[in-house]
């Protein structure tokens, strides 16, 4: 099939897939002239070969959430770089862009969040009803024959921006590893991000990351990179060490990343779920507390009609706040301080 004009010339994947997502009905292969090997799987999702044996499977994904727009932006100038032969990728790379309608309509979603249908969760009941479920179900495949490839070490980075402010302007939620020890290259690699806030997760979930992570042993972050602002709002020069870090990695170039150390790293493991089991649940602090603010051992978080919690250390920070849940629903999440040696203590050594 004849390349589309707009693509060879100016790679513009990301303009076409949004604006004429059929040309990718079909999937198609192109060749750059610097030997790069190109295949357009679907609208939104393009795969690269370089010429050299790579060395790592790279899988970078944005707009799960479609409203979120500088991932999305930071992608789509690195696919246009590499489809005009400015950027030369060194590893196998897949880049997906994943909910184009909700880009469309700038909004986090259509029908349903993205980010909890992964691992198969798309295909439960109700089963394939939605276009996020349709596409997280391809998102999936995609990336199950992207890795399943050979046996390169593999990576996902699932690049987000959150709705509500972060005391912590930018951080990553480290999917669960079953027992297996958490890494501090990975972790070193998030500071080279700009990203010093990590959260360990503690439990199997239905996000992209730990689809990738615990399917395909790919090391994996969902990345959380800033505020939500509409396109052309954001201002890039604050996603300048996530940018020039990726374009590291895919270029092969030596990322010369900070030797592992506590001091410059805030990292959080998960403390209290606490979900919502009665209509009256409060929390007890301003609506639009930012994330990982902390409170002091015994300050009160959140009430329900026979429940009290608190905060049971010191520094015991809040995540993802949200008391407008289902009955039943997690309402919120607490987290500890916690330095990589006793996160990792009985596992085996990094
Ligand atoms: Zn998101």
């Amino acid at each position: 099939m004849a390349v589309h004009p707009v693509l060879a010339a100016a790679g513009q994947f990301l303009h076409l897939s949004r604006t004429q997502a059929e040309l990718f009905n079909q999937p198609q292969s192109l060749s750059l002239s610097d030997g790069t090997q190109v295949t357009i799987h679907a609208a939104g999702i393009i795969e690269f070969a370089p010429i050299n044996a790579a060395t790592q499977a790279i899988l970078l994904s944005c707009g799960i959430h479609g409203n979120e727009t500088a991932p999305i932006e930071i992608l789509d100038a690195m696919v246009q770089d590499i489809l005009c032969g400015r950027l030369v990728v060194k590893h196998r790379l897949m880049v997906q862009f994943g909910n184009l309608p909700a880009m469309d309509i700038a909004e986090r979603f259509v029908d349903e969040n993205m980010n909890r249908l992964f691992s198969g969760a798309h295909s439960k009941a109700p089963g394939l009803v939605n276009q996020e479920r349709i596409r997280a179900k391809q998102l999936e495949d995609c990336t199950r024959a992207f890795f399943l490839k050979d046996l390169l070490p593999r990576c996902h980075y699932d690049l987000h921006t959150a709705i509500r402010a972060s005391k912590n302007d930018k951080f990553a939620v480290y999917p669960f590893l079953h027992g297996k020890p958490w890494k501090a290259q990975q972790i070193s690699f998030m500071q080279a991000c700009g990203v010093n806030t990590i959260l360990l997760s503690n439990s199997p979930t239905t996000t992209y990351s730990y689809f990738s992570s615990h399917q395909f042993g790919a090391d994996a972050f969902t990345v959380e990179l800033g505020k939500v602002r509409p396109f052309g709002q954001n201002n890039m020069a604050d996603f300048a060490e996530v940018t020039s870090t990726l374009r590291a990695l895919v270029a092969g170039e030596a990322l010369n990343l900070p030797d592992y150390q506590d001091d410059a790293v805030n990292l959080f493991s998960v403390n209290q779920v606490i979900n919502k089991t009665q209509p009256d649940f409060r929390l007890h602090f301003a609506d639009d507390a930012p994330n990982f603010s902390d409170f002091k051992q015994g300050e009160l978080l959140a009430s329900e009609t026979g429940h009290e919690y608190r905060a049971l250390v010191d520094g015991e920070a809040i995540v993802f706040p949200n008391a407008n849940v289902a009955l039943g629903q997690r309402a919120l999440l607490t987290v500890a301080p916690v330095t990589l040696q006793q996160a990792n203590e009985g596992k085996a050594d990094v």
